[in-house]
């Protein structure tokens, strides 16, 4: 079975005044149906450039993004963003949930976006919620909602849509321990339970631990990490 998502050779450098910085250097990386891999390495080290280069938001310089095995990087960018809204689910550090929508009704747009009528929209945004235990929070908007549940709600958004692979960066990192672990749980309950495959760049050894596979980036390089 092919890879659900294979990245190649890639590079990305940033051309600041008269030096290049070099963020990736041919980075390869493969993510089986089903796996949770962590990706753990310090900041600056460039896990977000990585992850959003997996999940088709940043064109590296050269290199190939396969996903399902169809390659991606001679798409243009309505194709990209076609098969990023059906295959991926993104968590963001910072939740990005609209300020002006209730927690359903954040849940509740893309799938609308992708075609889903507001009855069946509204069903499954309130089961994810439910299942993520915020069922009781719906109707309020983010403001009103703790980081714990706003970032909750983040994640039944990421995965509204029924992706194939979920992208998460740093989706814990502005939360404190307690919470923290139970956002982890809750998300990485969903994962097996969804039967998704899952990349998440963490700084916690601990919950990294509890995926199936490890990696680091070194030297732009992704290796392998015990
Ligand atoms: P991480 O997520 O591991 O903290 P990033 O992927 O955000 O790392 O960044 C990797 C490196 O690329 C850092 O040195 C950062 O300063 C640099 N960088 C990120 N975005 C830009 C940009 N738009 N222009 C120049 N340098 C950037
Ligand atoms: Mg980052």
């Amino acid at each position: 079975m092919k890879p659900i998502l294979k990245l190649s050779d890639i590079d990305l450098y940033y051309n600041d005044s008269n030096k290049a910085l070099v963020v990736l250097n041919k980075a390869g990386f493969t993510l089986n149906r089903g796996e949770t891999v962590a990706l753990v390495a310090p900041s600056g080290s460039g896990k977000s450039t990585f992850l959003h280069i997996a999940g088709l938001l940043e064109r590296p310089n050269s290199g190939e993004v396969e996903i399902c095995g169809r390659p991606c990087s001679d798409l243009n960018d309505n194709e990209r963003t076609a098969i990023r809204r059906s295959e991926i689910g993104f968590v963001y550090q910072f939740h990005y949930l609209l300020p002006e929508f209730t927690a359903l009704e954040n849940v509740m747009i893309p799938q609308m976006i992708a075609g889903l009528s507001k009855k069946e929209s509204e069903k499954r945004a309130g089961k994810l919620l439910k299942y993520l235990r915020i069922g009781h929070r719906a109707d309020h908007r983010p403001s009103e909602l703790s980081g714990g549940e706003q970032q909750r709600v983040a994640i039944a958004r990421s995965v509204a849509n029924v992706p194939l692979i979920l992208l998460a960066d740093e989706p814990t990192g502005n939360l404190d321990p307690v919470t923290s672990e139970y956002i982890f749980r809750a998300l990485t309950a969903l994962v097996c339970q969804s039967g998704l495959s899952a990349l998440i760049a963490t700084h916690n050894h601990a919950l990294a631990q509890q995926m199936d596979r490890r990696i680091t980036l070194k030297e732009g390089k992704i290796i392998e990490f015990f």
